[in-house]
């Protein structure tokens, strides 16, 4: 069976002005307990992980993985070696922030069989980075790609932003023009998303902070869409562009139903059909596991008709969309003998498609994904 790991390292510098993320500033206090903790919960699955058989993806990624010591990065890293069997091509991924590496860093992780790294970008305009509270410039962000590839890396993936305060359509194609000049191979481009309780949203109902308009936001959603592809960049999912061969096997198996599990606090599993989270804050997961106790909580209880629900907007987040046959295999039905309706309703308003294999979204409907994905909410 194929199934993901993901790793959550809890910890940022500082914390960014629209992130919500379980991620904290200043704890550094909690690294070293705290790497302790995960390497005890990694051991403590290695009975149950040698029977499921090699794992064809490890991530880690929070948080900023590389934020904490380098020493520690690789205890853990060396716990995922000893304890986990992972297939011979595993991807292994680590999320790295502009402004926390170095060359001996970048060096480090591909001396540790780090396959992929995912730099944390958001834009290359210095008053926006500072404006929404990252801890690097633009030339960090260089430096950061240049010391991958000096390092040894060849698979290099980078976040960039749109929609964020003050940026305009021509800081955008700059950002991407200089993610071009870089020559990463895989992009994952978000809208900025406002969310309660950060200070970006206190900042915006203050009137101290404005958003680029709805349109603005919308062209700039257009322009990624239409021209990451002719830069070689194939869309495979709404917010992900690869250059052919370097799309993310981790996340892909977010999206096509396997299994992962998931160490460190706040990290999500998935296994059997059943998500459980670990507990929240680095404090009680490490309070926890030094009880001895599993850091995992059971999700919401969750009904054949979420877990059908689920599957459908997870897969349809890909440009394959969902898969006939795995649908019928998971749940013993057709997906038209349970949302023919709803299929019929969005092909009406052009948001869905589908042929004999696959029920997938048009690219309105991957503009428009949560219309698409509240339908199948039955
Ligand atoms: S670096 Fe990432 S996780 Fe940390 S505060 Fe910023 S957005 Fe959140």
């Amino acid at each position: 069976m194929s199934y993901g790991v993901y790793i959550h390292i809890p910890f940022c510098k500082k914390k960014c002005q629209y992130c919500d993320f379980p991620s904290w500033e200043g704890k550094e206090d909690l690294m070293s307990a705290y790497t302790q903790a995960i390497v005890k919960e990694i051991e403590a699955q290695e009975p149950f992980l040698a029977k499921a058989g090699p794992a064809s993806s490890v991530f880690i990624g929070g948080g900023t993985p590389t934020v904490i010591p380098i020493t520690q990065l690789e205890r853990i890293i060396d716990a995922v070696r000893e304890n986990i069997p992972l297939d011979p091509e595993a991807e292994f991924t680590v999320e790295a922030n502009p402004g926390t590496v170095t060359l001996e860093h970048m060096t480090a992780l591909y001396t540790m069989g780090v396959t992929r790294l995912s730099i944390g970008a958001q834009t290359f305009e210095n008053d926006i980075l500072e404006r929404i509270g990252r801890i690097h410039t633009a030339q960090d962000i260089k430096d950061a790609v240049r010391w991958a590839r000096a390092a040894g890396f060849t698979n290099v993936s980078m976040d960039l932003m749109y929609g964020l305060p003050g940026q305009t359509m021509k800081n955008l194609v700059d950002s991407i023009g200089s993610a071009m000049d870089l020559a990463v191979t895989h992009i994952s481009v978000y809208g900025l998303q406002v969310e309660d309780g950060t200070p970006l949203k206190a900042k915006i109902e203050a009137g101290e902070i404005t958003l680029p308009t709805d349109e603005e936001t919308e062209a700039m959603y257009d322009y990624v869409v239409n021209n990451l592809p002719p830069y070689g960049f194939a869309r495979y999912e709404i917010s992900n562009f690869a250059r052919d061969g370097f799309e993310s096997r981790h996340n892909l198996g977010y999206w096509s139903d396997k299994p992962y599990i998931g160490f460190g606090a706040a990290a999500h599993s998935y296994w059997g059909g059943r998500r459980t989270e670990n507990l929240r804050t680095p404090e009680e997961y490490i309070a926890s596991i030094e009880r001895g106790e599993s850091p995992a909580r059971p999700e919401e209880p969750s009904t054949p008709e979420i877990q059908m629900a689920e599957f459908c907007f997870l897969e349809l987040r890909t440009v394959r969309g969902i898969d006939r046959e795995q649908f019928e295999k998971r749940f013993g039905c057709t997906v038209e003998s349970v949302y023919q309706k709803v299929i019929d309703d969005l092909k009406l308003k052009e948001l869905l498609t589908s042929d004999e294999k696959y029920i997938r979204l048009t690219p309105k409907g991957m503009k428009l994904g949560n219309v698409a994905f509240r339908a199948f909410l039955l």
